[in-house]
């Protein structure tokens, strides 16, 4: 099954997408579907109004998530090829929501950071509460999977050691463009499946990896947050992302004004964003 949020002249409406039609389900965003326990059936079974799948205007996939958990240095690929040995502990850091976009909007740039970067991520859709997840539990609280961009000010990230800063700018970070149930998808994430993970920068390939890079797996990474907290539903989980952002190449390269970021997952979808000046 697959699952958005969309933007409608009445307000926001979580929708399951068949194909080339997009089904209101009654709820009004997927965080608030999530929470029902029976979420999976009801938006299965949801015959609400029905929309044209093409012109869906895409609010962030959650728009208020309780929580947006990012981790970073998390594909081996990345972490060997700058000459890191690989990390014992999983680096966490979060997002507020007010810093997530839909998964077609623009990527507000602020004047005050000229190193604008981009970060594709393999992020995690929490269905159910879980507290000190074992293996089990931790594939059980797994609603799906999606796509984040975890745009960064990589001056303003590097100014402290926390590099929250960075990474929190209002209207920076695209989440979506639907939630993918793992049955979906040509490989699971949660058995180590490999899936493709790219970006692309106004045509030109970025970043071009498989998920079974991760260092910390999905089922790790949501066995060792939910022993600092409970993850809930609607939660998030952006994984790290691999090789080839642009602060690390030679020239580096950054978001400008009027350039188009696509970061997508296989079998998932993906973001595609223009990066837009504030004035
Ligand atoms: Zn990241």
């Amino acid at each position: 099954m697959r699952l958005a949020t969309i933007r409608t002249a009445t307000g926001l409406r979580a929708v399951r997408l068949d194909g080339d039609t997009a089904v209101e389900t009654g709820e009004t965003d997927v965080r608030t579907l999530l929470e029902r326990p029976d979420w999976a059936e009801h938006a299965a079974a949801a015959g609400g109004p029905v929309h044209d799948a093409s012109t869906l205007d895409l609010a962030p996939l959650v728009p208020s998530p309780e929580k947006i958990l990012c981790i970073g240095l998390n594909y081996r690929d990345h972490v060997l090829e700058m000459g890191n040995e690989l990390p014992e502990y999983p680096t966490i850091f979060g997002k507020f929501a007010p810093a997530l976009i839909g998964a077609r909007d623009e990527i507000e740039l602020p004047s005050q950071s000229d190193r604008v970067d981009y970060e594709a991520e393999l992020t995690v859709v929490i269905g159910q509460s879980v507290r000190h997840a074992d293996a089990e539990s931790a594939r059980a609280a797994i609603a799906g999977y999606t796509v984040l961009n975890d745009v960064s000010m990589r001056d303003y990230q590097r100014r402290t050691k926390q590099f929250l800063q960075g990474k929190t700018w209002e209207h920076s970070t695209p989440l979506g463009p639907e939630l993918v149930t793992p049955d979906e998808l040509p490989a699971d994430p949660a058995d180590g499946g490999a899936l493709r993970i790219r970006s692309e920068l106004s045509g030109e390939i970025m970043q071009d990896s498989t998920t079974d890079q991760l260092v910390f797996g999905v089922v790790d990474l949501i066995v060792y947050l939910s022993t600092i907290l409970t993850l809930n539903p609607g939660d998030v989980i952006a994984t790290g992302t691999p090789g080839g952002v642009g602060d690390a190449r030679t020239p580096p390269r950054y978001l400008t004004d009027g350039a188009e970021i696509v970061t997508s997952v296989e079998g998932i979808g993906e973001c595609r964003n223009v990066a837009r000046s504030l004035q």
